[in-house]
């Protein structure tokens, strides 16, 4: 089959981040092809994603940087405070905004609306060309070059970027391994309308089954992520609308008045995935490719992005001392960034899911005593707050605060 074009970078997945990547790239002056295989949906489509993603203030600073942001911002919800319990014991763990001084926590943004200005900011972009549907399922390195090929088309590239999932397809046809640990637990999502204003307070119980958060957004309505064992989850999605509130009411409280479904259920079974490296012959791995945690804590989107921005960092400083991007310096550079942060937090969002899903007694009160002391440690509390925000440790340009270096397409 003969190469029907050639680019600087070609992204296989135009999820979430690997449009992000995309946006960073073309934004810096590379040449880029988007490849998906799945048509882009239609704006604010429901079928899409029933999620909403907490965003934390660093991502929210680089969605603005890329342009991403003035679409998103009306329909963002500023997360101004974050409390956790124990399932109903009285001590809890309070996170406010107020306490770092800085604007709120994060924000609460749906996917369908992230993906919609994603694929806005896009179009607008010169040198990013979106192709789809196109499903790739064949990798060869011919002369300097790797080509990606899908039914109906082949490119040839300096450097690929798997942004294809968890199950990253790219990735198997790299030949790289990756480790799985399942999590028997499914997310039950749903969106819900409730009489009291949540007054931008997110919540998160941690229930025996697994954690039960309670998000906010625009307008009277949260986003819920509800952790069931795998093997009871189907029960409850078979369920009318009826029973489903029911259920849902028991574990939801009625702090917020009463609740009414918008939009369907969805579901997402959970587990670890970790790619064995994140690197390979003209090849980068980002987002769920290159490690899915648990949603515990809402990081997954975010941990992305510090992906995106950091391989973006990387390339474009490549690219002043005269390096093409699929040269090994800066993707080496790349994965040696990168570790420290992913490695903790697939552990901690790890532990975290062990360490509340186990209902011992003696265990119940050592994490409650914990979180209680978190709560009265300020230093501590900050540090995970930081950690939260998205603020910790050595930033890319399209993350840091100061920004004045960034290589920008003019
Ligand atoms: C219940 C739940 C709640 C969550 N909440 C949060 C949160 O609050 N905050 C947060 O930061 N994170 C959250 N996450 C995590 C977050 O949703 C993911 O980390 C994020 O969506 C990963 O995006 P991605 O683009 O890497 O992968 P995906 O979203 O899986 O996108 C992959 C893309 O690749 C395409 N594709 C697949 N195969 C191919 C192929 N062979 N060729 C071409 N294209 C292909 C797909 O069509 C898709 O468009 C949550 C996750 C779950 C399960």
């Amino acid at each position: 089959m003969t190469i029907a074009r050639e680019t600087d970078i070609a992204i296989a997945g135009g999820g979430l981040v690997g449009l992000t990547m995309a946006c960073a790239l073309a934004d810096a002056g590379f040449d880029v092809v988007v490849l998906d295989g799945k048509p882009a949906p239609a704006r604010r489509d429901a079928a899409f994603d029933g999620r909403a993603s907490a965003i934390a203030a660093a991502s929210q600073r680089m969605l603005a940087r890329l342009g991403v942001w003035d679409a998103l911002a009306p329909c963002a919800q500023p997360i101004l405070e974050i409390r956790v319990s124990d399932g109903d014991a009285p001590l809890f763990l309070h996170y406010d905004h107020a306490d770092v001084g800085e604007g709120p926590l994060g924000y609460m943004v749906e996917n369908r609306d992230t993906i919609a200005a994603l694929h806005e900011r896009a179009a607008a972009l010169p040198g990013l060309a979106p192709v789809a549907p196109a499903a790739v399922d064949q990798l060869e390195r011919a002369r300097g070059r790797i080509v990606l090929g899908w039914p109906g088309g082949r490119i040839a590239a300096r450097l690929a970027i798997a942004a294809d999932g968890r199950a990253s397809r790219l990735r198997a046809l790299a030949g790289i391994g990756s480790t799985t640990h399942d999590y028997r637990q499914t997310g039950i999502v749903c969106t819900v309308r409730h009489e009291r204003p949540h007054q931008g307070i997110a919540h998160e119980r941690f229930l025996p089954a697994g954690p039960f958060a309670i998000l906010p957004l625009a307008g009277d309505r949260a986003s819920l992520v509800w952790t069931e064992r795998a093997d009871l989850a189907p029960r409850l999605l078979a369920l009318d609308d009826t029973a489903f509130l029911e259920e849902l009411g028991d574990r939801f409280g009625d702090f917020l008045g009463g609740l009414a479904l918008e939009g369907p259920r969805w579901s997402y079974p959970l587990a670890l995935v970790r790619a064995e490296r994140v690197v390979d012959d003209r090849l980068a791995l980002i987002g769920d490719a290159a490690q899915a945690i648990h949603p515990i804590a809402g990081q997954g989107f975010n941990l992305g992005l510090r992906d995106v921005a950091t391989l973006a960092h990387v390339l474009a400083e490549g690219r002043a001392v005269g390096l093409e991007p699929g040269d090994a310096g800066p993707l080496a550079h790349y994965e040696r960034w990168r570790r420290t942060d992913t490695v903790v937090l697939a552990t901690v969002t790890d532990g975290l899911n062990r360490l509340f899903a186990n209902d011992s007694a003696p265990l119940r009160l050592a994490r409650d005593v914990g979180l209680a002391l978190v709560d009265r440690a300020p230093p501590l509390k900050r540090v995970f707050m930081r950690h939260a925000m998205g603020t910790f440790g050595t930033l890319p340009r399209l993350l840091a605060a100061d920004h004045a270096n960034t290589v920008r397409r003019t």
